[in-house]
């Protein structure tokens, strides 16, 4: 934050986009609009539809749907997997390519059936599939791929059930493929498949020796969890050629980790791949597909760099990359360009949804300020302080006072004071003086380092440790818990009123029991920040805040710590003809009080009548009025099946 010694220009919408990086984030999808709100784009085809939050918090309040949501945007989904589909398919075209570009959606990273069904939808023009890594999941996506030239891929450990289920598939006309993840998988399923006499799909992984940087590195090389060595490769190729299914193993896969930041990872593994491609062909087994898995990262801190929260490289290298390299090594062998397949999850879902919290208040580290007028026979110290105080400036331009040295002496009055007020010297009364005029001090002497060019290293610290915090009505654990669990950075702003200055510079807690539920790292112009640039909270007025890029993995992965539950939902279509270019096509409410003490094995209608009881006793004893009885107990059973967030309106 250099807002040191400048006589400031009035502050516009370029200082905000620059403050907060919104299109750099954005994906095309966000920016500030004119009116100083963040506006959504849902569809980058039609620029000129555009959707106000301001517009659209309105109406969320309007139907009385409590914060925090969680805002859908399906035309983004949407969109995002034509983008994926059409940057394949022209590459493809481009290069001459001859197989097909069959991509496939990981439900793992977001299996809210609303946003499966989307994906499902926008991707049928292209035949795209779905992958499963689980049982739950393949049930899921039994009933859901319903497109018989789309792939089902299944990756992760499986059992017997596990690949029964996908045979059932195969018996459905479907193009199911079960990955093989370690090699006696292959024997479990020759054996099921020739028991129920139905003919597999096989696809393997392989154990890559490209390595995939970033956080999931552990994803390749030899420690991995998953896949096969080269040794394994062929001997489950020569295994499956004796059993007479050799013609059978279609696929090969890899998939060396998520959000890979450099592009350089994933021209390697694609290469490697394509060399056990080709070398298997020689052999006489015609695979029809690599699969080169998940990876294709986001920018979440609109860095374009190989940070662990970005990407050094856009969707079509990312794309080219993969179509070339694939071409490359079959063209110098002359083999077939295989199918290509993808498993992109967190690219085609993390733009779709944000949180929208409501900023509840602004906890000082100065707390509360209380009068310190003098009075006889005050402790010293406590003289001093005054003292201290009154001969600061008003002005704190003025030069006639070294506000170093004046500051070093507030702090260590500060610490001889609580010292003394632990040794019963000091009194509680003259404590709290002592504290407020150090936190009067301290203000006065930021303020001035605040107009000065130079600033030495520990008045720049002064900013964090004088900065406040600001109360966000949600929890870390459910709503954004990659922030909590991986630090990773998600793009924060305010979504109204962007055209103000932002004069506060805090970090944001929420409203867990729970040091931890805290964000205190910002991409602020374009540099990691622990404080966030935030508008002043004014009384009557309320203050939005959005938590954007969060609609992979975490959406689905959060937790009820504290007992806060799921997050009430808005799912939000983009119409041209409304007027405000949007409509709620439906609501979904979050968890209720009962519902979370359910699962947590508590029975709540047994509770409102423990309570009731109780509270008739004190009714029959006279401490409570009957007509107040009544009330008491109603409050109790409306707070079980209301929300489970601080209410605010
Ligand atoms: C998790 C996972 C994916 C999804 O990866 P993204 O980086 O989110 O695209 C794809 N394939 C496999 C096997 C996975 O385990």
């Amino acid at each position: 934050m250099s807002e040191h010694n400048t006589q400031r220009e009035e502050w516009s919408i370029a200082d905000a986009e620059r403050t907060y990086g919104v299109s750099s984030w954005g994906g095309g999808y966000f920016k500030i609009g004119d009116n100083g709100n963040i506006h959504v784009i849902p569809d980058t085809d039609h620029k000129d539809m555009s959707i106000d939050f301001d517009a659209l918090i309105q109406e969320i309040r309007d139907e009385k749907i409590q914060f925090p949501v969680v805002i859908r945007f399906h035309d983004v989904l949407r969109s995002q997997v034509v983008s994926l589909n059409e940057a394949f398919n022209e590459v493809i075209k481009e290069a001459s390519y001859t197989g097909k570009y069959n991509g496939v959606y990981p439900i793992k990273v977001n299996q809210m059936r609303e946003v499966v069904e989307e994906i499902v939808d926008a991707g049928e023009p292209y035949d795209f599939g779905l992958e499963a890594g689980s049982k739950p999941e393949l049930l899921a996506v039994l009933a859901y791929n319903t497109n018989v030239n789309a792939l089902t891929i299944l990756n992760g450990y499986k059992d017997d059930e596990f690949l029964k289920l996908a045979l059932l598939g195969r018996k459905l006309g479907r193009k199911v493929v079960v990955v093989i993840e370690k090699y006696s998988e292959l024997t479990a399923l020759v054996r099921i498949s020739k028991q129920l006499n139905i003919e597999p799909i096989i696809g393997i992984r392989s154990k890559m020796q490209s390595k995939g940087m970033g956080r999931w590195q552990g994803s390749s090389g030899e420690k991995a969890k998953f896949g096969l060595t080269v040794s394994e490769v062929i001997k489950s190729a020569r295994y499956l050629e004796s059993e007479g299914l050799g013609h059978t193993l279609k696929l090969l896969h890899f998939h060396i980790g998520s959000q890979l930041p450099e592009i350089r990872a994933i021209k390697d593994a694609v290469n490697e791949a394509g060399r056990i491609y080709v070398e298997l062909h020689k052999m006489g087994f015609k695979l029809e597909y690599v699969d080169v898995g998940g990876g294709l990262g986001i920018d979440y801190d609109g860095s374009h760099s190989t940070s662990d929260s970005s990407r050094n490289y856009s969707l079509t290298e990312y794309v080219a990359d993969v179509v070339y390299g694939l071409k490359d090594v079959c063209d110098l062998e002359n083999v077939p360009h295989p199918n290509i397949v993808s498993e992109s999850g967190r690219a085609i879902t993390a733009h779709h949804s944000c949180v929208i919290t409501e900023v509840v208040g602004e906890i000082k580290p100065e707390g509360a300020e209380i009068d310190t007028t003098e009075t006889d026979s005050e402790h010293f110290l406590l003289k001093y302080m005054r003292e201290l105080y009154t001969s600061l400036p008003s002005d704190t331009n003025s030069q006639t006072i070294n506000y170093q040295e004046a500051y070093n002496d507030a702090v260590q009055w500060k610490e001889q004071a609580s010292q003394a007020f632990k040794l019963g010297v000091i009194g509680l009364e003259e404590f709290g003086k002592i504290e407020t005029l150090y936190w009067k001090i301290t203000r006065q002497v930021q303020a001035y380092y605040k107009l000065q060019e130079f600033v030495p290293d520990d008045m720049q610290e002064l900013d964090f440790s004088i900065s406040s915090q600001y109360l966000c009505n949600f929890s870390i654990f459910q709503s954004v818990v990659d922030s909590w669990a991986i630090d990773q950075l998600l793009p924060v702003a305010p979504v109204i009123g962007l055209n103000r200055e932002p004069v506060k510079h805090c970090s944001l807690v929420d409203i867990t029991c729970d040091s931890d539920g805290k964000i205190d790292q910002f991409v602020v112009e374009h540099a990691v920040s622990g404080l966030l640039p935030m508008p002043e909270l004014r009384e009557g007025e309320k203050c939005y805040l959005g938590i954007f890029l969060t609609g992979a993995y975490q959406d689905v992965m959060g937790d009820m710590h504290n007992l806060f539950g799921r997050l009430n939902e808005v799912h939000v279509f983009s119409h041209d003809d409304d007027p405000e270019d949007f409509y709620i096509e439906e609501v979904i409410n979050g968890s209720t009080v009962e519902q979370v003490l359910t699962i947590m094995q508590y029975h709540p209608s047994a509770m409102a009548i423990d309570v009731k009881r109780a509270i008739d006793k004190q009714v029959s004893s006279g401490a409570i009025k009957p007509r107040e009885g009544v009330r008491w107990t109603d409050f109790y059973e409306a707070c079980l099946s209301g929300y489970t967030y601080l209410k605010t309106d």
